[in-house]
């Protein structure tokens, strides 16, 4: 996306929403980031998922510490260092049986599912890919052509047919959202596309930037039976949702279904760049010939992920975030009572989103509002959604009760600001969602 700052600002850059954070951050502490000034910022986007275990935690500090110095003579040019090795012995024990063969490992969600979208194609034969409207898999061109979110529309790839996500909310109803899904991809099946072309679908078990959308029950599962019946491979984009923020281990798992592919990143490196592809053999070995990158698996990154996910287990952060993110949950639920801007609260665990709805419509000006008010009074919160206007809640996986209830209030006090008009609307002038 950007790494483009302006210079008369230590902290606007090309990316439109970071005029909400007009402040350089220079550190931080578990849940909580300090700024330029010293103030501190309760962190509700932990880097949109990725600073998993929170800020300078000790345990990715020390394992990051010593592989650069244990480590400084290993290969960066193979995935043969030690880290590298255990990390993938790691991840393979994490995924269902049928993704238990290899390992890629690349920087990010972007390259990640970039390689996927290659060695699928190149492995089966088959020419096309299924992935959902919204569905956000990455900012590199490879990754945006298997995309369906709006910010991605440039670069789709030619072989690439969208397909609605289920919306429980704007459906009306789970049942109908997924009534009416499944009955887009059969008739897709039966009219369109011939299922025997399609190589894989990528799916996400929460559909996170577009919108902090959960599948209705036993929706995946029907997915899982189509593209089993048509042997098309099911990838499962676990780059924000995964690792544990929805309250299991892997997102999917709520739905009762095995991936062929998993995909992993953000939250895997705790902030380093680091993504995991595991998958079956056949289909990775093609990724070793089309995607070799320099510093790839190298150890330093590869340390910091072991740590990662040591310190899930150890630490029963998996529980913690289901259990935390359902008290955040109700704690939402209350503010909904209360705010007539909230139309919906959703989501698994530490993967929650907020709706915001005016005059029966989306609400992006509010929701961007929102967002900055928040941010004035101590809170890093971040929006997604198809229409900017869903407010999306991915803390570190290590939050308390106690810092639950204080970034609930502050968005409380935000939305009462918000709508009685009391935030300068000047930063809107020329903002139009994504
Ligand atoms: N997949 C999903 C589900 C994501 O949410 C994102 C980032 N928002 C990506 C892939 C891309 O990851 P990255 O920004 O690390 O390239």
């Amino acid at each position: 996306m950007s790494g483009l700052y302006a210079r008369e600002s230590r902290s606007v850059s090309t990316m439109a929403h970071l005029r909400f954070f007009p402040q350089a951050v220079v550190g931080g502490s578990g849940a909580y980031l300090t700024g330029d000034d010293g103030r501190k910022l309760l962190d509700f986007a932990a880097s949109w998922g990725a600073a998993s275990l929170g800020h300078s935690h000790p345990a990715l500090r020390e394992a990051v510490n010593r592989a650069l110095s244990d480590q400084a003579g290993a290969s960066y040019l193979s995935t043969a260092n030690e880290p590298s090795v255990l990390l993938a012995e790691k991840l393979l024990s994490l995924v269902p049986e049928r993704a238990r063969g290899r390992v890629w490992f690349g920087h990010s969600g972007s390259d990640a599912n970039e390689t996927v979208a290659r060695m699928v194609v190149a492995a089966t034969g088959r020419p096309r890919i299924l992935a959902f409207n919204g569905a956000y898999h990455g900012g590199t061109v490879g990754s945006m052509a298997v995309s369906g979110h709006p910010a991605q529309q440039g670069a789709r790839a030619k072989g690439l047919t969208l397909v609605p996500y289920p919306n429980s909310y704007a459906a009306g109803s789970p049942e109908a959202a997924k009534d009416a899904a499944l009955a887009h991809l059969e008739t897709l099946f039966a009219t369109e596309i011939p299922p025997q072309e399609v190589a894989a679908f990528f799916i996400e078990p929460i559909q996170s930037d577009g919108g902090m959308l959960v599948p209705p029950d036993g929706f995946f599962k029907h997915v899982e039976a189509l593209c089993r019946t048509h042997g098309i491979l099911i990838v499962s984009d676990e780059v924000k949702v995964g690792l544990g923020r929805s309250g299991r281990f892997n997102a999917f798992e709520h739905c009762d279904i095995e991936p062929d592919i998993v995909v992993f990143g953000k939250g895997l490196g705790g902030g380093l760049p680091v993504s995991a592809v595991v998958g079956p053999e056949a289909i990775l070995n093609h990724a070793v010939a089309f995607s070799l990158q320099t510093v790839h698996g190298n150890p330093v990154c590869a340390a910091a992920a072991l740590a990662v996910l040591q310190t899930i287990e150890r630490d029963h952060l998996v529980a913690n975030a289901g259990r935390t993110g359902r008290m955040l949950r109700e704690a939402l639920d209350r503010l909904a009572a209360r705010h007539p801007l909230i139309g919906d609260v959703r989501g698994r665990g530490l993967a929650l989103g907020v709706e915001l709805v005016a005059d029966g419509a989306p609400a992006a000006r509010q929701t961007a509002l929102t967002v900055y008010r928040a941010f004035q009074l101590g809170l890093v919160l971040y929006y997604v959604g198809v229409n900017s206007n869903v407010l999306e809640f991915t803390p570190p996986l290590t939050l308390t009760k106690a810092e639950a209830q204080e970034g609930v209030a502050i968005l409380d006090q935000a939305l009462a600001d918000v709508a009685a008009g009391r935030v300068d609307e000047a930063l809107l002038a020329d903002f139009a969602g994504w």
